[in-house]
């Protein structure tokens, strides 16, 4: 998560008058767009790979990540980072107990 709230302080300080609630729900959605893009272009799904050639990892990848960074961006601006951190533990503490991970 460090990592994560690295990018997002950096893009706060490079965008600082991007950081309004709305602005990252509807960068998040624009990022969920592309990924969207990304998935039918690895699918092979209409015309994209005719128009873009094959996909690469490195493009899906940075897409994933940007959205990530957006969801982020949303848990620092209302103060949820400890929140966001117990949630995870939680989800994998419960994942374990059930057995499905180690
Ligand atoms: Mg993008």
């Amino acid at each position: 998560m460090k990592r994560f709230y690295q990018m997002v302080e950096a893009s706060n300080r490079r965008f600082p008058d991007g950081v309004e609630p709305f602005q990252m729900a509807t960068r998040l959605l624009e990022e969920c767009g592309e990924i969207a893009s990304e998935i039918n272009l690895w699918e092979n799904s209409g015309i994209k790979r005719q128009k873009h050639g094959d996909p690469k990892k490195e493009n899906i990848a940075n897409e994933i990540r940007q959205a990530m960074v957006e969801l982020v961006k949303i848990a620092c601006y209302y103060h949820v980072e400890n929140e966001l951190e117990q949630s995870i533990e939680k989800s994998i503490n419960q994942s374990k107990l059930e057995g499905l991970i180690d």
